[in-house]
């Protein structure tokens, strides 16, 4: 199996909102980290670049709520790879 490659758009990112890292729908690959707020465990996609700060969802929340004006989005790396992930693993 190939690393994939740096996600360069979110390099543009000051976070990226992450899953808790007992999250049962992630995707098997994921990497553990700690969220640079409440120090909680996350998990996020193995290219994120390491200069991104990651955040818990519950602090990611609490930020879009305080900044309403805030620039969210997903990145099309990683939309590209969740639907696949869910074509692969549709029943
Ligand atoms: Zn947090």
């Amino acid at each position: 199996m190939t690393k994939a490659k740096e996600d360069r758009e979110m390099l543009a990112a000051d976070f990226i909102v992450c899953l808790p890292a007992d999250c049962p729908s992630a995707l098997p690959d994921n990497v553990v980290a700690v969220c640079c707020h409440c120090g909680c465990k996350v998990q996020h996609r193995p290219y994120v670049p390491p200069k991104v700060k990651k955040v818990c969802t519950d602090c990611g929340i609490a930020k879009m709520k305080e900044d309403r004006d805030a620039d969210i989005r997903i990145t099309k790396q990683a939309q590209d790879e969740i639907i696949n992930y869910l074509k692969r693993h549709r029943h």
